[in-house]
């Protein structure tokens, strides 16, 4: 068999594997491939080389794609987490001094009743009163104070490394 029939034989299948063939072309390939050892198998192990770098590089970066995407994506989450927890914060403390203030005059009511009922001194009252009023929101100001020391804390060791 002539060196040119080869050629055509490794061209052809070349061109099989991009554009496709003719019937004609495809059933010379078939024909010729039947006939020569030689080129089938050089087209079987192209084959196979083919199968080889289609199957690696697609479950690869695939896979790497979805780790990365999901450290990402983890990342995303704790940083929102954080800044979610000192809104959450800032929220409660802002929720915990407005409650104070439109309860207050409610609240003081309760107290002076009670301070009538029991017959208490109104200074003992009204400073079980401020104390009722404030401390919760002097609660929710620490909070956020120390959930900032904290966050800012992270922040100077993650720059540091
Ligand atoms: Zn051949």
């Amino acid at each position: 068999m002539s060196e040119t029939l080869h050629q055509r034989a490794q061209q052809l299948f070349a061109q099989s594997l991009v554009e496709g063939l003719s019937r004609a072309d495809q059933a010379w390939l078939d024909a010729h491939l039947r006939d020569c050892s030689a080129c089938a198998g050089e087209i079987a192990s192209t084959r196979e080389l083919l199968r080889a770098l289609t199957a690696v590089p697609v479950s690869v970066p695939s896979d790497l794609a979805a780790r990365t995407q999901m450290r990402v994506r983890l990342r995303l989450q704790e940083s929102a987490q954080t800044s979610a927890g000192s809104a959450l914060l800032w929220i409660i403390t802002a929720a915990s001094w407005l409650l104070g203030v439109l309860s207050a005059p409610l609240v003081w009511r309760g107290f002076a009743w009670v301070g009538a009922q029991l017959n208490l001194p109104k200074p003992l009252l009204e400073s079980v009163f401020v104390f009722w009023w404030v401390v919760p929101a002097l609660i929710a100001v620490a909070a956020v104070i120390h959930q900032r020391a904290m966050s800012n804390g992270d922040g100077a060791r993650g720059n540091r490394v």
